[in-house]
């Protein structure tokens, strides 16, 4: 029988042979496994594909336009130092720092090169051309510091050739002023005095009067050094304009203060005088020098405050690709684990798929179909070996269960014959047998004959008692006996006395009664199984008997004469009137210096020696 699968599945697997759909399963399961490593493998490569993509590409990109600006930001912070440049030193220090950020950036540039993403390619582009932009302001902004580090000298310079001017008016005006200081001292004290000497007081002003304007210019001349000195430090070009405005002021105080002093101090005056003046307004002097430097101070600022805003504009520009990218990075990583999980499902699917196809190729292929048969098979084998013949069999096939199938069918075939065979054998065996037991049965019957004849053949058929043949035997054994074990062995001879009379007067049918009535008494008389009577021939008998002493034997003897005379058959020709015996008895020890024959001899004389009494009497040897 076959299991219930699809016809078309079953005829195809029977028409391959196990080993064939074996080998197509096998080939199958290899099929599916491969299938399932590919898709385990395409699953792997796409993850590690688009997440390399983002490690590669994506994030360096990223990462490197971060670097860029920061390189940027580093660049552009070395404007700073360059306005605050006071010294050849700290210049050179601050171009050495432009120099190195500048290096840096554009190493940075170098490395972000090339950009495969075009909206960091633009951002990058945006960074390059703003970089330039800051490259060029911080050009301008050296070429500024070097001005303005001439501009310091200059100040220097000018600041140096202010002072040796202030020192001449110092070395000019001071002791005329210690003169004048130390005259109104004095008339200061004098009018202090209670009675101040008003004469002389007169005379003394009247000195001093026209030194007096001196104070006035030695005043103007300090507020117009002091002044330009400050003003070489004034912050704003406002502040500068006041103090050109109050040195202006005080220049023409002075002047009309000069013009007062006497004639041959003016003299002395006026050179230095005329150089305080130029150096107030020249645009060499110390507050047309802090003028300049004002202006570069401010272009400087102007440049400092458009790379603050170019550094704003990268930093905004790199905020917003620094958070398009982490986002789009964070999209494409979303976007990979969610296509790696469709694709584990999908696997997870396919090997599931795999699992159940082997699942049913086993069950259909190899439990219903290959196991269902060899069980049915190795049932059909079991009921034939034990004789059950009435049995579905197994189909058969053109593979090799079917081939086995066949061979079971042959086997039953086989056995059904032989089991034929065996109940043939089985019967004649048994007719045997019956005529076995026929022939046990027929032999049992034969020894009964036998014994029959066996016995027939010892005793004497008219009376039944032991015969002379019978009588020679068991007297051979006795004598044989009674010699080895030394015991005492007796014969008693009996002769029916005128028996021929009597057959005469009675018939001979009536002797052979009178001789089985005779027998009778003896048997009556032989009770022992070692004692035997026989007929010894004609009308004799004779009597073994064993280990019997002769007075036992005698006692016997008489009785069996009393008993035959005591049965009283007529014998008219007697002299007694019944039929009687003559009794002659001998015993001995036998042993190897005496023959049998001399016991037997003995009996007969003594019988011939009652006969010879008279009969009807018993005598001994
Ligand atoms: P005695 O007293 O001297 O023995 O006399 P007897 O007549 O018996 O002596 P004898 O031996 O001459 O005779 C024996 C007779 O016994 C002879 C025979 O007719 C008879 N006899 C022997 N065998 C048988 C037998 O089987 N049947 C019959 N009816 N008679 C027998
Ligand atoms: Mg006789
Ligand atoms: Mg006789």
């Amino acid at each position: 029988m076959y299991p219930s699968t699809s016809p078309s599945i079953r005829r195809s697997f029977t028409d391959l042979g196990i080993r064939a759909s074996f080998l197509l399963g096998f080939g199958v399961m290899v099929i599916l496994m491969l299938m399932v490593s590919s898709a385990a493998f395409f699953i792997t490569a796409s993850t590690v594909r688009s997440t390399s993509e983002i490690l590669n590409h994506r994030l360096p990109d990223t990462l490197g336009v971060l670097r860029a600006a920061q390189a940027f930001d580093a660049l552009a912070g070395t404007g700073g130092p360059l306005i605050s440049v006071m010294t050849e030193t700290a210049r050179i220090t601050a171009f050495e720092r432009v120099e190195h950020a500048q290096q840096l950036f554009d190493q940075t540039l170098l490395d972000l090169q090339p950009i495969s993403d075009a909206s960091v390619a633009g951002d990058v582009d945006n960074i390059i051309s703003l970089g330039a932009e800051l490259t060029d302001n911080l050009d301008q902004l050296q070429a500024l510091a070097n001005q303005r580090v001439t501009l310091i000298q200059a100040k220097e310079t000018a600041s140096d050739s202010l002072i040796s001017i202030l020192q001449l008016f110092q070395q000019l005006l001071t002791y005329r002023m210690r003169i004048l200081e130390s005259d109104t001292d004095v008339i200061a004290l004098m009018m202090s005095l209670p009675s101040p000497p008003l004469e002389r007081v007169g005379d003394m002003a009247r000195e001093t009067a026209p030194m007096m304007p001196l104070a006035r210019f030695h005043a103007e001349i300090e507020a117009i050094g002091s002044r330009q000195l400050a003003g070489a430090q004034d912050a704003t070009l406002t502040a500068l304009s006041l103090s050109r405005q109050i040195i202006s002021t005080a220049l023409i105080n002075a002047t009309t203060t000069l013009d007062k002093l006497p004639p041959e101090l003016v003299t002395a005056l006026e050179q230095p005088f005329a150089q305080l003046h130029s150096m107030a307004h020249s645009p060499e002097g110390l507050l047309g020098l802090r003028e300049q430097e004002l202006t570069l101070l401010m272009q400087s600022e102007a440049l400092e405050l458009a790379n603050q805003q170019i550094t704003a504009r990268v930093n905004d520009a790199t905020s917003v690709l620094v958070s398009r990218e982490l986002n789009e990075i964070a999209q494409a990583g979303e976007a990979a684990t969610l296509l790696q999980l469709r694709y584990q499902w999908a696997l997870v699917l396919l090997t599931a798929v795999a699992v159940f196809g082997i699942a049913v190729f086993l069950y259909r292929h190899v439990w219903q179909y290959l196991i269902a048969r060899m069980t049915l098979l190795s049932s059909n084998m079991q009921q034939i070996a034990a004789g059950n013949f009435d049995i579905t069999l197994a189909a058969e096939g053109d593979d090799e269960l079917g081939r086995l199938g066949a061979a079971v069918r042959q086997f039953r075939t086989i056995a059904l014959d032989a089991g034929r065979r065996e109940a043939e054998l089985q019967s004649s065996h048994k007719m045997a047998e019956e005529a076995l037991a026929a022939v046990e049965i027929k032999a049992l019957e034969l020894e009964v004959l036998n014994a029959k004849l066996a016995e027939l053949s010892t005793s004497d058929f008219l009376t039944g008692l032991a015969n002379r043949r019978r009588f020679d035997e068991v007297f051979a054994t006795e004598w044989a006996r009674s010699t080895r074990n030394g015991s005492a062995l007796a014969i008693i001879m009996l002769d029916v006395d005128h028996f021929k009379l009597f057959n005469d007067r009675y018939g001979h049918q009536a002797g052979d009664n009178c001789l089985r009535k005779l027998a009778e008494v003896l048997k009556q008389h032989v009770g022992r199984a070692t004692d035997l009577a026989a007929r010894y021939g004609g009308e004799e008998f004779c009597i073994i008997s064993t280990d019997a002493d002769l007075s036992g034997v005698l006692v016997l003897a008489e009785r069996i004469r009393a008993n035959i005379q005591a049965i009283a058959i007529k014998h008219e020709d007697s002299s007694v009137g019944v039929v009687t015996v003559s009794i002659g008895v001998a015993s001995m020890v036998p042993s190897l210096n005496h023959e049998s024959a001399e016991l037997l001899l003995a009996a007969d004389h003594a019988l011939y020696r009652a006969k010879a009494s008279g009969r009807n009497c018993v005598k001994s040897a």
